[in-house]
């Protein structure tokens, strides 16, 4: 589960992580009353007034824009509240749709009072696979596109991998902070900015913190301008506050439903719907797709208990995407049997009516020749499989 910034910032301000101001608006007139409050608070003449979506890049699409006074907050807050804003980052990028703008984050002028004496730092959190422990990745080309940086001048791309069972090692915050060419002031200050990082990021089972820029200002403080925030799903149920945090509205509502039905839907832009019991199987279940010369169109594992209430739910999950041109659905009855999976297909195939797109249904283990004879016999359009093979040959044959 992603965060918005302002989210993510609560989160680490409650950590101690020091950030740049800021308060959420989503109207101009909460806007306006932000940059009063923030006014009091901070004592910032200059505003930043920032989109908040689940997408980076977001200066590059004209989401993020400075203001020197309430009529500069104003205006760029009428702008950005509403528009579909495109980054690189929304879907189908700078010629995409874009992305509906709901909220603003209004915030301190965090670079005041001298734009050229600031320094931008790079610094993100997240877990390394192949060495099985969290890295900090760091960098002083802070600010922009930390890929470019890394493809152009690898060499200013640095990496401190973290022990699981020690932690981070209070070494290891001043090697960053050293790397990044501190000193005094504001050496100290990364290094409490890179440790109480970590404790946020281990105490809110983050999956990834990337804080670009990470700014040194003119007083040498360092302060988080942007986060990105992802939480690993499988821990929220020990955070309420910040699963309350989730905002459907930037999630792929078909994805959202598929999650109140507890499936584990992925959208992916082939033609042929998927419906498999087990990750495993969904995963070969693609391969086999993809060896057949078609393109699945999504992941689905209906999980152990594919009855026919779950089947006609997952049938409409996957029909809701206009690309789909063929249902393969693939599941092994192990601990379900298949003549019931199969009279669970018929049942919500006949429920549902009006299925237009050809289903192939290979159903394989307990039960399975019974399965076959029932689809066989159900006088729907449904062609049955026993082999894999068999049910791929099945979809290229109906997708021809
Ligand atoms: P992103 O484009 O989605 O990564 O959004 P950021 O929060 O990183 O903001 C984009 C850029 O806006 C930053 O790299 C800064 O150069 C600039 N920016 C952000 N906050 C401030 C601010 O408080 N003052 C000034 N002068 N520039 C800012
Ligand atoms: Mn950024």
């Amino acid at each position: 589960m992603n965060l918005h910034e302002f989210q993510g910032k609560e989160l680490l301000k409650s950590y101690g992580v020091a950030i740049q101001e800021g308060i959420v608006a989503t109207t101009v007139e909460e806007a306006v009353a932000a940059y009063h409050q923030l006014r009091e608070q901070t004592g910032t003449e200059a505003a930043v007034v920032k989109a908040q979506i689940h997408a980076g890049g977001r200066g590059k699409g004209g989401g993020v824009k400075l203001a020197k006074n309430e009529a500069g907050v104003r205006e760029h807050a009428g702008n950005i509240l509403g528009m579909m804003l495109r980054t690189p980052q929304t879907p189908g990028g700078m010629e995409g749709p874009g992305k509906l703008v709901r909220k603003v984050l209004v915030a301190e002028d965090a670079y005041r009072p001298d734009f050229d004496a600031c320094k931008e730092f790079y610094v993100s959190i997240l877990t390394d696979r192949e060495r099985k422990c969290n890295v900090i990745i760091y960098s002083t080309e802070g600010g922009m596109d930390i890929e470019t940086v890394a493809e152009e001048t690898p060499h200013l791309v640095h990496k401190e991998y973290i022990d699981p069972a020690l932690g981070l090692q209070g070494f290891q915050a001043r090697k960053v902070a050293f790397n990044l060419g501190l000193g005094g002031q504001a050496f100290k200050q990364m290094v409490k900015f890179i440790s109480s990082l970590y404790k946020a990021f281990v105490g809110a089972d983050a999956t990834l913190f990337e804080i670009n820029p990470c700014l040194k200002t003119p007083d040498d403080r360092i302060v988080a301008v942007d986060c990105k925030v992802s939480l690993d799903d499988n821990a929220l149920y020990r955070h309420a506050d910040l699963a309350a945090m989730r905002d459907t509205d930037e999630e792929d509502p078909t994805e959202v439903e598929a999650k109140n039905h507890d499936l584990n839907y992925v959208k992916l832009d082939g033609n042929v719907g998927c419906m498999v019991n087990g990750a495993g199987l969904a995963m070969a279940t693609m391969d086999i797709i993809k060896l057949s010369g078609g393109e699945p169109a999504n992941f689905l594992d209906v999980g152990g208990t594919a009855d026919a209430a779950r089947v006609e739910q997952a049938f409409r999950i996957i029909l809701k995407d206009p690309a789909v041109k063929a249902i393969l659905i693939n599941i092994f009855g192990g601990i379900v049997r298949c003549d019931r999976v199969a009279q669970g297909v018929v049942d919500a195939c006949k429920n549902m009516g009006n299925i237009n797109v050809p289903i192939i249904v290979r159903l394989q283990g307990t039960n399975a020749d019974i399965a076959k004879k029932i689809i066989d016999e159900s006088g729907l359009a449904v062609h049955s499989a026993i082999l894999l093979r068999e049910a791929a040959d099945l979809v290229k044959k109906v997708l021809a």
